[in-house]
């Protein structure tokens, strides 16, 4: 662990050399704990910790407690390890994990309510500052594992003693959340939801548990992050220039739908809040959203509870349509009763934006249909505008792509991609160990989309309800699937093909939509059999 070159360094000079200062628990190794034993020592100190592998963390490396702390530890046999400057917070929060000792447990546990409420507040302000999207508190018998998403991957962020995460948890939903009469039992499901400050903005967290076997789970989204969250281009986002433009045209339409679709977690919400910021201030805009997850600070948001009729997205929508809108937004088209509502705000000259889960673009209009509108209306001129499908995908981190021939894992399916794609020279895939990307390889998303202007042919398609002549008459006119637009990306070297595979599904030549060709995949199969007898 101790590199002998940091060895002798001396205590005055340890921040100057390392140049950097720890300040959150994910840059140390997460198995790492604090020593036991010295437990009672540093605590004393209140500016020291030492770490299970001979590590010394200390918020002041001058003290002469940093060299009585390693003759101590080679005193008793351990081999001091590199020593560290770490914010005085990381500290406090190292040495509260520190199992105390039964006999002191009893003092602690009367003064320890506020502690733990700091030392939430550590966290979630750990998370905001890593932008992170979801904190996963993992409580099991022998220990709580704490795992950050971050661009949809998951990392350890650090490894607690399972008491502090069973009282993190009662903290989190009994004193910090908006209805703290509710008291958290780990046996059953619970949700609530939590508003508060970090780095002087506004956060808010929605918080669920869940039983697990032999303990629970309880997972803390964060929402919007205050009027700091700043509104993304859709360029930005991972529209390509020609998607970003027709969407840009759809939003100075005088009325219309323009209607936005994929799975959950596809970043659609980001996507409307881009669009919003595209509005002008002369216009008066409404947003129906549950919750309000962006703040949009020159737009109306409504915030609507699904679960109550009169306050659902139909009924706040049709109250919108009698406060003189320019725009609305329904966050999200569910039912026949919200369709309605925004078929009738485009057909009397509003322009409305709205979502739906569907996994095409043209496959809106088959639920739309489903959901009880006729096609004859959405037929009609001035009902739909533009219809949008998008996904995210991971982007490969920068600092550690390898070339796709450099990747063991994906030695096995070379040939298949070869054969696909003609050149691999340009394509990257995921490296390992690398600190940017905690490991994941992953540097960020992109959305991967396709978009459609519902133009006079279009609308006779959609009519005829003839989706596959449609997407014919689409492609003539040089317009790309959501599909083709993976395949650029992982050709450009952003997307790892792996990646892309998991949203279209496998790569290969025989497998192209226009024919699936069954004899070619035959004799694939036969080829690689013989290799492997060889
Ligand atoms: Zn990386």
């Amino acid at each position: 662990m101790a590199n002998p070159a940091e060895k002798d360094t001396t205590d005055k000079n340890v921040t100057a050399i390392r140049g950097k200062v720890l300040s959150s628990q994910s840059e140390l190794d997460p198995k790492d704990r604090p020593l036991e034993e010295f437990a009672d020592w540093c605590q004393q100190r209140g500016h020291i910790v030492v770490l299970k592998s001979g590590m010394i963390l200390t918020s002041d490396p001058t003290s002469r407690d940093v060299q009585n702390c390693k003759t101590m530890l080679i005193n008793r046999g351990i081999r001091p390890g590199r020593v560290m400057a770490a914010t005085e917070e990381l500290v406090t929060l190292l040495l509260a994990n520190v199992a105390p000792d039964e006999d002191q447990k009893e003092a602690k546990e009367t003064t320890s309510i506020s502690s733990q409420q700091q030392r939430l507040r550590l966290l979630i302000q750990e998370a905001v500052n890593e932008n992170v999207s979801d904190i996963h508190i993992e409580v099991r018998p022998d220990v709580a594992r704490i795992r950050f998403r971050k661009f949809g991957e998951m990392y350890v962020h650090a490894e607690w003693f399972p008491r502090l995460g069973r009282e993190i948890a009662s903290v989190a939903f009994n004193k910090e959340t908006d209805h703290a009469t509710a008291h958290f039992n780990p046996l059953v499901p619970q949700d609530a939801s939590m508003p508060l400050e970090v780095n002087g903005n506004d956060v808010r967290l929605r918080l669920a548990s869940m039983p697990a076997h032999g303990g629970f789970d309880v997972v803390m989204r964060i929402l919007g992050v205050g009027d700091q969250a700043k509104i993304v281009t859709l360029e930005d986002l991972g529209y390509t220039p020609e998607q970003a433009y027709i969407i840009k045209r759809a939003v100075q339409m005088p009325h219309g739908a323009v209607l936005l679709s994929g799975p959950t977690g596809s970043g659609k919400t980001t996507t409307l809040a881009s669009c919003m910021g595209l509005v002008k201030s002369s216009r008066k805009v409404y947003t129906i959203e549950d919750p309000v997850e962006k703040v949009v600070p020159t737009v109306t948001q409504v915030p609507v509870n699904s679960d109550k009729d009169d306050r659902s997205f139909a009924s706040f929508g049709r109250a919108a349509l009698r406060m003189d809108p320019d725009y609305i937004v329904l966050g999200e088209m569910r039912d026949e009763a919200t369709v309605n509502v925004m078929v009738r705000a485009a057909i009397t000259g509003h322009l409305v934006f709205s979502t739906v889960h569907t996994n095409s673009a043209t496959g809106i209009i088959t639920r739309l249909v489903d959901m009880g509108v006729s096609r004859s209306m959405l037929c009609d001129g001035s009902v739909l505008v533009a219809l949008i499908f998008q996904r995210l995908v991971a982007k490969l981190c920068e600092h550690c792509a390898q070339p796709i021939t450099e990747a063991l894992q994906h030695k096995p399916h070379m040939e298949r991609w070869e054969a696909a794609f003609g050149d691999l020279s340009t394509i990257r895939a995921r490296g390992q160990s690398c600190k940017h990307c905690h490991n994941t390889g992953v540097g960020g998303r992109t959305v991967v989309a396709e978009v459609v202007w519902v133009d006079e042919p279009s609308r006779e398609f959609i009519g005829n309800g003839d989706v596959i002549g449609w997407e014919k008459y689409l492609k003539s006119q040089g317009w790309k699937t959501y599909k083709e637009r993976a395949l650029e990306l992982v050709m450009e070297g952003v997307v790892d093909p792996f990646d892309a595979e998991t949203l279209i599904g496998e790569i290969s030549q025989h497998t192209d939509e226009s024919g699936f060709d069954y004899n070619a995949i035959r004799q694939e199969m036969e080829a690689a059999d013989k290799r492997t007898k060889q």
